[in-house]
């Protein structure tokens, strides 16, 4: 069986930023270091960040001590503000690609466009990018499009950043007819147009997909859909303990892949455990 792994896949230079910053304030600084929600979304990560001080903070408590890391989903102002008149020590480990959408939607909203961000409505980034316009942007599911919007004189769209770039370029078509004028950003990160498009290219040659990642990460159960969606068999794991060798029965090639939050050490695992099938 061949086993072919995604060049692309793997954590994004955003979220290696943001592992890094982490990793340079416990070394650094005095007391606790916490991060605002888990720095990324998968879990063996964030239990090695917690093993070497890195803590996760659910919510803001009023008597926070340390230093305080704002991980590379952003924040909604509001919580950034708090956080400053609190006089907690903040470090902004916000993705300069989160950074862009925010600052496109606060512009969108300056010049008096109604802001429409497409993406999933509980998703951490996009409730930040929402705060950006005064809470008034709508949120459009690119999966359950609403048939009932209002027709809109200015309408300015931004994407969550890891929104798959068709996805998005559907909306925006049904959006012309709810608008007098369309303003789209797209606001959508090189990093996860790159690796999907890599994925889906392999996805295409291949009998079956590997997906690795968290469960709980947006990015990664996209690429297991879009994978899905080509018709390719495709299993998502988050560990290699989660293979089964059934999968793998008259399967000659297989494709690996895997969500801006996997570390390599997880995708190599994988690949280990694929080849023990053999
Ligand atoms: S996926 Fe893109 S936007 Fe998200 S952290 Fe990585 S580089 Fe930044």
């Amino acid at each position: 069986m061949e086993i072919h792994v995604v060049k692309e896949a793997g954590f994004c230079f955003g979220v290696k930023r943001a592992i890094k910053l982490a990793f340079d304030a416990v070394k650094t600084k005095n007391g606790k270091v916490y991060t605002l929600g888990p720095l990324i979304h998968n879990p063996q990560v964030v239990e090695d960040l917690r093993k070497k001080g890195v803590h996760v903070a659910k919510n803001l408590s009023r008597n926070q001590k340390g230093t305080l890391i704002i991980r590379s989903h952003g924040v909604h102002p509001e919580i950034l503000k708090r956080i400053k008149e609190r006089r907690i020590k903040v470090i902004d480990a916000t993705c300069p690609f989160v950074k862009k959408a925010q600052g496109m939607a606060k512009l969108l909203y300056d010049q008096g466009y109604q802001v429409a961000v497409v993406g999933e409505a509980h998703h951490p980034e996009v409730q930040g990018i929402v705060g950006y316009t005064n809470n008034s942007a709508l949120v459009i599911n690119h999966n359950r499009m609403r048939k009932n919007l209002p027709h809109f004189e200015k309408l300015g769209v931004v994407a969550q950043t890891t929104l798959n770039i068709e996805a998005f370029g559907q909306v925006v078509d049904k959006l012309i007819e709810n608008a007098e004028e369309l303003k789209v950003c797209n606001t959508i990160c090189h990093a996860t147009a790159r690796a999907q498009k890599a994925t889906l290219k392999l996805a295409g040659k291949v009998d079956m997909m590997i997906v690795v990642g968290g469960h709980n990460s947006a990015n990664t159960t996209r690429l297991a859909k879009l994978c899905r969606r080509l018709g390719t068999p495709t299993h998502h794991v988050e560990t290699a303990r989660e293979l089964r060798r059934v999968w793998f029965k008259d399967k000659k090639s297989v494709g690996v892949t895997a969500g801006t939050s996997t570390p390599d050490w997880s995708i190599n695992q994988v690949v280990e455990r694929i080849k023990s099938f053999n």
